[in-house]
């Protein structure tokens, strides 16, 4: 599926934007690369201005949290337009379950606004288990996860993931990571799903903006979750390629299916 119209280019452009009333931006490789601003985004950000939204795959995160961050790099932005997985992917549990009990594979921010949400830290009881970004994810947490799973607990996927590029390009790995490790022990395990490829994160977005699908553009460096996710949304999108070539597409969410690679993940609707 193809975005509405899609355009490439290798530099972040306030003029490829100026006609739309909304424009939503990916994080990494984009206007970032781990804690540094990339070449010509906070220009980007200033004339962007209010504009401007960021809709990224991010499960460490809150708003609030990656807000202060980008401040101190000389990007300034509201939490308010800040549109995150993992802050989605656990404040739509909450919504849905209000004091469910939940073991969320992530960074504080998340655990903290999952507490913070009235949802019940309970790791042996849980009914959802939320995975995130975890830097401490260990083959017990795995083990636990599994139990809770076998006993039915719902698996909600912040986001598939594999890995993101750091300052030199080189792969960090993410969700998809862990979620491939579930896969590895149960092949078919489905998750729900909430970042891109999904239009969930842009949805939230435009719902929170109050602009038309028509008038917005959606600014991404990778075409198989920024582009896929922007066609579902119908969003014209803007593909930025640093030096001329798209972005490897071995951080795609949708593995080749092979007996020894995990299947393509079954999403359920959020
Ligand atoms: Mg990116």
């Amino acid at each position: 599926m193809r975005a509405r119209r899609t355009q490439m280019t290798t530099s972040l452009s306030a003029a490829d934007v100026g006609d739309y009333a909304a424009v939503l931006c990916d994080l990494d490789g984009c206007l970032i690369a781990e804690a540094r601003a990339l070449p010509g985004a906070e220009a980007f950000a200033q004339a962007a201005g209010d504009r401007l939204s960021i809709v990224s795959n991010n499960s460490a995160d809150t708003g609030a949290t990656l807000s202060r961050k980008l401040g101190a790099i000389g990007l300034e932005l509201a939490e308010e337009r800040i549109f995150l997985a993992g802050e989605l992917a656990v404040r739509t549990v909450a919504a849905e379950r209000p004091g469910a009990r939940v073991l969320v594979f992530a960074e504080p921010p998340l655990r903290h606004l999952a507490t913070d949400l009235g949802l019940r830290q309970a790791d042996d009881l849980a009914e959802v288990v939320v995975l995130g970004r975890d830097t401490r994810f260990t083959l017990a947490s795995l083990e636990r996860a599994l139990r809770l799973l076998d006993r039915g607990a719902e698996l909600v996927l912040t986001n598939p993931d594999l890995f993101h590029p750091n300052a030199d390009g080189r792969p960090v790995p993410e969700t998809g990571s862990l979620f491939a490790a579930f896969r590895a022990c149960l092949p078919d395990l489905p998750a729900r799903v909430f970042g891109k490829p999904e239009p969930f994160l842009i949805e939230a977005a435009l719902r929170r903006t109050g602009v038309a699908e028509a008038d917005a553009v959606f600014v991404g460096d990778n075409a198989d979750t920024d582009g896929a996710a922007a066609a579902r949304a119908g969003l014209d999108f803007i593909h930025l390629v640093a030096n001329g070539h798209p972005t490897p597409a071995s951080d795609h969410p949708d593995p080749p299916a092979s007996p020894t690679e995990p299947t393509p993940i079954e999403v359920t609707s959020c």
